[in-house]
């Protein structure tokens, strides 16, 4: 069974491709184009360059396009990607502007363009279907609760990966096993289990902290939107509601103006006086740049702030583990975020971080109660997982 998994962007698409032939599991190929123009030339580029690298003979071979879709009104976890739960993602697309419509464009093209292959989506809101109502819920009114305003969280696929592969690096194969059994559609909440606490702190161009008890999310960094949580590349991370309506008539902006401005100028980017890539602001901060210092400071407290919750909701932790752009590849960012933590168990082996990047390690010191980790993230494999199980169980 060979999987294409389609990353959409505004203007980018990049792929991967994998078999689950024989019970193996491979990536067969992988790809991508930026400063796309033309998409539904580029879904045909992709197609040309997968029969070119004589992985497919053609499309009709795939069994699927999985895609890793945000968040769609009334749908949740791993779904046929059909026209009614397309126009359900649109009815999201205010919460996700600017990740619901690249996917709803680019999925469109895609039923157009390969009418015969089925399309699935996983929601990156699937892994926190289990988190307790106390967790999900806003104290706002009931219909407001009902239209969808309540915590759903993000980056299910990347938090998801980090508990199946985190519990296997941890020698924990029994919580390694159950997790990955755990389909996202299965509805039942998992049952107990020996227990494996895990914070994933998930640091790149957008960032988010999650809680896992035994493969489980008990809860996440973020709520509605993935505008909120942690202070992302561009996007505003927590603001209080009440800063909107007061913004809008101190500067006389529209919410169109300021919805756009939480959405594309805030964040590390306003933080910092126009930077949005760490590898910027850093060196930036090391030149003196205050602003740039900033930015940096308030990621780490924010980050600091949802481990500290989630040490205390896991009352402890086995591991913290480091993922995504900035996690598995900035060591000043991991250290700042360890930095004092020893009373509670977690202390960094300063050289091993340094010399880390982008690969599984240990970066804790021998001594260090709670290991602290780095794994590279890994969001397209959970996605191609989960459309292979949606496959089977949906030919049964
Ligand atoms: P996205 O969330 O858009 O997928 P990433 O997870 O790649 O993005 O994270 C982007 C951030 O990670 C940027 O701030 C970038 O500076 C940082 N980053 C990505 N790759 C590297 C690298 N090789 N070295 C240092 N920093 C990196």
């Amino acid at each position: 069974m060979k999987v294409l998994i389609a990353n959409l962007g505004s203007t980018s698409l990049k792929w991967r491709l994998f078999d689950f032939s024989n019970g193996q599991e491979q990536m067969l190929h992988k790809g991508g184009f930026e400063r796309v123009a033309d998409y539904p030339q580029a879904i045909n580029d992709c197609l040309g360059q997968l029969t070119a690298a004589g992985v497919i003979k053609t499309g009709a071979e795939l069994a699927a396009v999985g895609f890793k879709t945000i968040m769609a009104r009334g749908y949740n976890g791993c779904v046929r990607l059909d026209e009614a739960v397309v126009s359900a993602m649109e009815a999201f697309s205010d919460i996700a502007p600017a990740h619901n419509p690249p996917y709803i464009t680019g999925i469109r093209l895609f039923a157009q363009q390969m009418p015969e292959v089925p399309l699935v989506g996983l929601f990156e809101t699937a892994f926190y279907q289990w988190i307790s109502p106390a967790a999900s819920r806003y104290a706002v009114p009931e219909d407001w609760h009902a239209a969808g305003v309540r915590r759903w969280g993000f980056h299910g696929a990347s938090h998801k990966f980090i508990a199946e592969r985190s519990a296997e690096l941890l020698g924990r194969q029994d919580v390694a096993e159950r997790a990955r059994r755990l389909y996202v559609n299965q509805g039942a909440a998992p049952v107990a289990a020996p227990s494996l606490r895990v914070i994933s702190c998930h640091l790149g161009g957008s960032s988010s902290v999650t809680g896992i008890r035994d493969g489980v999310a008990l809860g996440t960094s973020m709520g509605l939107s993935p505008q909120s949580g942690l202070p992302q590349n561009n996007r505003v991370g927590d603001l209080d509601s009440f800063a909107l309506p007061y913004i809008t008539r101190a500067l006389g902006l529209s919410l169109d103006e300021a919805e756009k401005i939480l959405c594309q100028d805030s964040g590390l980017k306003a933080l910092s006086g126009g930077f949005n890539d760490i590898r910027d602001i850093e060196a930036q901060a090391r030149q003196g740049n205050a602003k740039a210092q900033l930015a940096l400071d308030v990621l780490v407290q924010q980050a600091r702030h949802w481990i500290g919750a989630f040490l205390l909701e896991l009352d402890g932790a086995d591991a913290l583990v480091f993922t995504a752009g900035i996690g598995e590849n900035n060591s000043t960012v991991r250290e700042a975020v360890c930095r004092n933590l020893s009373g509670l168990g977690l202390k960094l082996d300063p050289e091993k971080n340094r010399s880390v990047k982008a690969v599984e390690a240990v970066i804790s010191a021998p001594d260090s109660r709670v290991k602290i980790m780095v794994v590279p993230a890994n969001e397209e494999l959970v996605v191609a997982r989960e459309v292979k199980r949606f496959l089977e169980n949906a030919a049964r």
